[in-house]
């Protein structure tokens, strides 16, 4: 059992800018994320999209920012519990205990729900087949290339994803790209290097169709596609890796007993806890009257919400507003002084 000051689920730019606020206070926090990254919305719908409102900074990208924030909390040292999704919250005396689908089990006076609008999960294969090789020969995200050389590999998809993985995998493997439509959605450019290695026999691509069966046991031996035009075609597959996209999902949260609506939570302004003591709810999937869905929100919401967790974390001590320029014990805390 980890135990800490502070659970935060979600690595958003909220949940990130949380480690910050309660790291700064002299509190330790663990942040869980069923992502493999950090970053949320930022980093998975806007990477390269320029962002204009958050304060003092004219211009950044939803990666920037990302960067700039894992940055900003490096020297509080939070842990990272990527690619792991929160399942279920007990309660002992003043704390509580998280389980994750990994078996991870933390506890803490604090858990701070930063998910904005859910976990972010890939979009399946909707072949009823394709779930008893999900982990083995069928993939929907790419952790480990080294298991990815010298296969045969059907790449579903049309936008960046599948794109950039068709030419990426086509030095080590025999890439076969397929998507439903004619017209691929990804880069320009990557379309245009993929159809110069598709001219020169490397990678092949077939559209219009989608996949009608897998052949195999225990591994993929082939695939069946379907084109529009009712044709079929086998293909020689030892690894399905589709992209799809992503889908949000609220997931077991809904059944914690907080008072959700239309997939958000309520809180009190005054420190952005839900209707449980010591459950906080920040950044996009928390609401109030006035609500603004924005980072800048997150970013003031993560600052009350951890005053009271300091409250509840240190219930001995009293806790003392500072200012950054002046605390020589924050100060400390950011390792900008000796102590
Ligand atoms: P998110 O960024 O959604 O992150 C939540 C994280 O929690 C995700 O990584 C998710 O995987 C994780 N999570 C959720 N549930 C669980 C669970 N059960 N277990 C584990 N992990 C979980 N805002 C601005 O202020 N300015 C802009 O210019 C702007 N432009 C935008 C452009 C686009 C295209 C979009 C889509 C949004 C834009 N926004 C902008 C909105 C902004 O991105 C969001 O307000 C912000 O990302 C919210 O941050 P968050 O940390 O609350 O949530």
């Amino acid at each position: 059992m980890i135990k800490t000051d502070a659970i935060i689920i979600g690595a958003g730019p909220v949940g990130l800018f949380a480690v910050h606020q309660l790291g700064i206070k002299g509190l330790k926090s663990e942040v869980i994320d069923n992502l493999d990254r950090a970053g949320g919305q930022c980093i998975e719908l806007y990477p390269e999209k320029p962002i204009y409102d958050i304060p003092a900074i004219t211009e950044c990208t939803g990666k920037d920012l990302t960067d700039n924030l894992l940055q900003q909390i490096k020297p509080f040292k939070a842990n990272f519990h990527f690619s792991e999704r929160v399942e279920e919250v007990t309660q002992d005396k003043n704390n509580w205990i998280i389980k994750t689908n990994k078996n991870k089990k933390f506890t803490a006076p604090n858990i701070i729900i930063a998910g904005g609008v859910g976990s972010f999960e890939p979009r399946k294969l909707s072949l009823k087949e394709a779930e008893k090789f999900e982990g083995k020969s069928v993939f929907y995200s790419v952790t480990n290339k080294e298991i990815l050389k010298n296969k045969n590999i059907s790449i579903f998809g049309g936008g960046d994803s599948a794109l950039d993985w068709a030419l990426e995998l086509s030095n080590t493997s025999n890439v076969t790209l397929i998507h439903r439509r004619d017209e691929f959605r990804g880069a320009p450019h990557t379309l245009s290097e993929i159809k110069k290695l598709q001219k020169k026999g490397k990678i092949s691509i077939k559209t219009p169709c989608q996949l009608t069966s897998i052949e195999g046991d225990k591994t993929i031996n082939a695939i069946e596609i379907k084109y529009d035009d009712e044709k079929n075609e086998k293909i020689k597959t030892d690894v399905i890796l589709s992209f799809f996209g992503l889908i949000m999902k609220l997931g077991p949260i809904t059944e914690w007993g907080l008072n959700i609506d239309k997939k958000v939570i309520s809180v009190n302004t005054n420190n952005f806890e839900t209707n449980k003591s010591g459950i906080f709810a920040v950044g996009d999937i928390c609401t109030y009257p006035g609500k603004l869905k924005l980072i800048l929100s997150g970013f003031h919401e993560v600052a009350l919400a951890s005053v009271e967790c300091f409250k509840r974390a240190r219930p001995k001590e009293k806790f003392r507003f500072e200012f950054t320029t002046s605390s020589k014990t924050i100060q400390e805390r950011l390792g900008k002084l000796k102590k």
